[in-house]
């Protein structure tokens, strides 16, 4: 979807092609598009002189002759095209076409037909609902505008929704939205009402910083978005959207995607720490190092504990996951009969992609899940042996990680019963931690008492 950049560089791109020349006769192919009167837009388009083009936020302002504006929306793929002459410029998506006096012709051209024009004079524009709803542009913030911006951004909704909330701010879309976050480290789920004036001013400032880059650059061609064929430049600059799979350039962790309001979003979960959900802890450590020992020791502290294990397993219940499962699988897994379990995890042992798939179908769920859990629960400490490979560290004020000698953990393995030894280490051998300033490390050779202090210390931190 075209965003504040690409849109003023489509008026940039246009204007000197059409400027001061006059409508003669219009082809509307999609009446739809056509948002005011259709029967008055043809009779009123006619004769009318273009001349000059303006933006605000993602809407353009063909100012036109005798008063008049016509208000054009591009939505998802509208784009403009050119033609030199008039002579059959329509292609399949072409909603739209302007012949000009002079031969020349413009098409609105839109394969998903969302786009939308509006024609009005300019004594009606303000009172518009579509005008009056729209913010103040993004990259034109001062310093007079910040406490009106706090009141409205100071809310119980995740600061990335409210970027894109075009009432508040107009011009980001999904492509800014998680630049601007990124750069300003702050997690795209944080609550408005939870973060500091600080944090907007950073987020106010980081928005023009990208959307005045990107306007010089042309705006940025993923996707589809070209205007009248020629590609922006700003995607070679982005540093995070669109680069799940890829590493953080400020510190190395792999880029992390959700869903948020049905829009993939991506951020550093070790940058962009979610302040909404910092009060929970965190435990992870390989298999057999004492991770339930330190859950229920916060236990007796009046902690919620809760195993992710645990969550999955119950996850595993339910018919749909389960089917999916068994799926990958290639067996009807049931995770209430041992031998499944032990099949599935055999399975898993000789083949990491099998591992591979369960875990990316699984994580997004269990994600979820944590994250309702930390919403309602204020004192809550969550085990999750693979905490870091699934990337869910941003979830967690402190990060307790529990290390242990070789020798001690196949002790506590063989103390506890457990019956795969061998399998059960190597499904888990890709435990893996990064250090950062919340994270904790503790060895776990000595006593549970030893053990004990080592918490009480961290949790006093
Ligand atoms: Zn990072």
């Amino acid at each position: 979807m075209p965003e504040l950049p690409e849109v003023e560089t489509v008026k940039n791109t246009i204007l000197p092609l059409i400027q001061y020349k006059t409508i003669q006769k219009v082809d509307i192919f999609y009446d739809r598009l056509i948002q005011s009167n259709i029967e008055i837009f043809k009779k009123d388009i006619i004769n009318k002189k273009i001349l000059n083009i303006q933006r605000y936020g993602k809407y353009l302002f063909f100012d036109l002759s005798d008063d008049f504006i016509l208000i054009i929306h591009l939505r998802m793929e509208g784009k403009f095209s050119y033609n030199q002459s008039n002579k059959n410029p329509r292609i399949s998506s072409t909603t739209l076409i302007f012949y000009f006096d002079d031969s020349t012709s413009l098409s609105f051209n839109d394969t998903r037909k969302f786009g939308l024009m509006y024609l009005t004079n300019k004594k009606e524009i303000h009172s518009l609902p579509m005008m009056q709803k729209l913010g103040i542009e993004a990259n034109k913030v001062e310093e007079k505008d910040y406490e009106t911006l706090f009141k409205k951004l100071k809310r119980k909704k995740p600061i990335k929704e409210l970027l894109l909330d075009q009432s508040i701010m107009c011009g980001i879309g999904n492509i800014y939205a998680d630049e601007t976050l990124y750069r300003s480290n702050i997690n795209p789920l944080t609550k408005g009402n939870e973060l500091k004036n600080e944090q907007f001013i950073e987020i106010f400032k980081n928005a023009k910083i990208v959307l005045d880059k990107a306007i010089k650059l042309g705006g940025s061609t993923v996707h589809s978005f070209s205007s009248n064929g020629i590609d922006g430049k700003f995607q070679n600059e982005l540093l995070c959207y669109g680069k799940v799979g890829e590493t953080c350039p400020k510190c190395g962790t792999k880029f992390h995607k959700i869903f948020l309001g049905g829009r993939g979003t991506t951020f550093c979960p070790n940058c962009q720490i979610n302040h909404s959900l910092q009060k929970a802890i965190g435990i992870t450590g390989p298999i057999g190092s004492g991770k339930s020992t330190v859950l229920n020791y916060l236990k007796s502290k009046k902690y919620l504990i809760v195993s992710s294990d645990k969550v999955v397993h119950s996850l595993y219940e339910e018919p749909y996951i389960r089917n999916k499962v068994s799926k990958i699988l290639g067996f009807n897994f049931d995770v209430l009969n041992e031998d499944s379990r032990k099949k599935a995890k055999e399975l898993m042992v000789k083949n990491p992609l099998v591992k591979q798939k369960i875990e990316d179908f699984i994580y997004p769920i269990l994600e979820d899940k944590l994250i309702k859990l930390i919403n309602e629960n204020d004192k809550i400490a969550i085990e999750v042996p693979l905490l870091f490979k699934a990337h869910f560290e941003y979830m967690f004020k402190k990060i307790i990680v529990i290390t242990l000698s070789k020798e001690k953990q196949l002790e506590n393995l063989n103390i506890r019963g457990e019956k795969n030894i061998n399998s059960s280490i190597k499904l888990n051998n890709d435990f893996d931690y990064k250090k950062n300033e919340n994270v904790y490390l503790i060895e776990n050779n000595s006593s549970k008492e030893e053990l004990f202090k080592k918490i009480d210390k961290i949790l006093e931190n």
